[in-house]
């Protein structure tokens, strides 16, 4: 078929069909695909002088650039591994994946020299620090030689998982696993996996996660323009939908920041056609307030995990109706491509509306974790990934997350998943954000315990929230008692980080998990 599965064949096949059209884009300044390829020869150049070659890592410390995407780029055709670093991260945690990684090279982004030298300090075979400046004189310096490009099952990608539910672990990615499940547009059958040439994409999510470069990913397989913001700002993203952003991805947290912005309201929405949204569970009122907010825009939301490339799982813009809709509260369907099962304990598929693990099969799936064989072994079984994730699966294959299994609470023998009484404590109007967790309990074993935090210019009454949950929910989920706290702990990438809710409860005890 037309498929290109490798960025090589993808930079060369966009630069002779469309060598004019913009690549990548940053604040006004942009690079045309033809200017992609012939600068992307240079960096390989460079990368090579400095004794680079296949399988080798390289890291990024920085926020969002076109810098950080035309290095990733090119040293994926090469087959030189990019690990970009959320630039949140503290000193010992950069270390750590540096030291992990065993990248040569760390290019670090103006206004990053000090962390990158904390972090490097701290070990004891530090990688070269290369800042931009140095770079692009490197790079200009560079010649524009031609090379041998990486295939598909080359690693090109080693992405950190969130550290949501622990540490975090570096998925090792390869070209197939970046573009698999990436049809041309004339082979896709859905509406959304076809592109007019004039489509802008917008990366604001973290390049550290496969929500922010797997935007630039999704870019480059369509041949389609990728406007870069260094970070997430609800005005950064409404001056991008006026100034003809078509799509975007986005995760719950941010949504909310930029519906409920006070600018929405006056923004024109028109040039939007697509919003996919996921990453976490989001609370049902949340979802309606946007499709609501953008009433033009289709609404995708994303379910998938670091080690799956993101999606596998995507509810249509069709399922997204206001009135009595149950398929809103669904994660969607498998994505063409991948294949979704719910699985028990002994790994036998559960009967439809059973709740079980969810796991995958797709092209899409990670080689492995790097560095930690028992993990990968544990999560990848027979082409299958693990997901940890609890859900069930409808008679029509949609999959309805309930949360993380780890998280599930279980009181006097009955499942809790918090994601479903955060949903419901949500609907209260003096809350802003919601986290439920399950605390030691003598009688029960674990109770539930919602923490939350206040909307501005709002107060929290405990007894009045766990009276509007009891109006919804089954006893048991109803919490028995409420944290009110002044913010919510999150990763950079907006995850809610319940363990750190958790832990001053259960000091010098032991957490059973599933
Ligand atoms: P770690 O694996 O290090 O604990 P993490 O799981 O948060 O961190 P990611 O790979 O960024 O790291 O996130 C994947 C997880 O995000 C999924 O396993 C699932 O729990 C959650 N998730 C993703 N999309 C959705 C969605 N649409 N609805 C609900 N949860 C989602
Ligand atoms: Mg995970």
């Amino acid at each position: 078929g037309t498929q290109k599965l490798t960025f090589d064949e993808l930079i060369r096949h966009w630069a002779s069909e469309k060598p004019d059209q913009v690549a990548i884009e940053q604040d006004g300044d942009a690079l045309t695909f033809a200017q992609l390829e012939e600068r992307s020869r240079r960096i390989v150049a460079m990368l090579r002088a400095h004794g680079l070659s296949k399988g080798d890592r390289i890291a990024w410390l920085g926020k969002n650039a076109r810098h950080y995407f035309e290095l990733f780029y090119s040293a994926a055709r090469m087959g030189v591994v990019m690990v970009p670093i959320g630039w949140r991260l503290a000193a010992p945690e950069i270390a750590f994946i540096l030291g992990d990684t065993g990248a040569r090279l760390l290019f670090i982004d103006e206004g990053f020299d000090e962390l990158a030298a904390k972090a490097c300090g701290q070990m004891d075979d530090p990688p070269e620090i290369v800042d931009t400046s140095t770079a692009k004189a490197e790079i200009a310096a560079a010649p524009a030689d031609d090379f041998e490009g990486a295939g598909p099952d080359d690693a090109v990608l080693q992405l950190y998982t969130s550290g949501t539910t622990g540490n975090p672990k570096g998925a090792v990615l390869t070209n197939a696993n970046l573009f698999s499940l990436r049809l041309p547009a004339e082979e896709a059958a859905q509406p959304w996996s076809k592109w007019d040439e004039n489509e802008a994409i917008l990366v604001c999510m973290p390049c550290a996660h496969i929500g922010g470069t797997g935007l630039g990913i999704m870019a480059i397989a369509a041949g389609i323009r990728a406007i870069v913001q260094s970070e997430f700002t609800p005005d950064g993203v409404l001056d991008g939908f006026e100034q003809g952003i078509t799509r975007l991805f986005i995760v719950p947290a941010a949504l909310q920041m930029v519906i409920q912005h006070p600018r929405a309201k006056d923004t024109d929405f028109s040039a939007v056609k697509y919003v996919m949204y996921g990453a976490a569970p989001i609370p049902l009122d949340l979802l309606r307030e946007a499709v609501q907010t953008i009433p033009g825009a289709g609404f995708l939301q994303c379910y998938g995990m670091t080690e799956t490339t993101g999606t596998i799982a995507m509810l249509p813009p069709d399922d997204h109706t206001l009135e009595g809709n149950q398929r809103m509260k669904s994660a969607g369907k498998a994505v063409p491509g991948a294949e979704l099962r719910v699985v028990g304990d002994d790994g036998a598929e559960l009967p439809r509306g059973e709740v079980g693990e969810l796991i995958c099969k797709s092209p899409s799936n990670m080689q492995g974790y790097w560095n930690l064989p028992d993990a990968t072994s544990g999560a990848l079984k027979d082409g299958w990934m693990y997901t940890g994730d609890a859900a069930y699966m409808d008679e029509d294959g949609y999959v309805y997350i309930q949360d993380r299994i780890k998280d599930m609470i279980i009181s006097g023998g009955e499942n809790v998943y918090p994601a479903q009484v955060e949903s419901a404590i949500y609907g209260h109007p003096a809350v802003g954000e919601v986290a439920v967790i399950g605390v030691p309990d003598d009688t029960w074993g674990e109770a539930v315990k919602a923490c939350v935090v206040a909307k501005p210019g709002s107060e929290v009454d405990p007894e009045d929230i766990i009276a509007f949950t009891r109006e919804r929910l089954a006893g048991f989920k109803v919490p028995k008692t409420i944290d009110v706290i002044p913010e919510m702990p999150r990763n950079a990438s907006g995850k809610i980080l319940r363990r750190e809710l958790r832990a001053p409860y259960w000091e010098g005890r032991d957490r059973q998990v599933n």
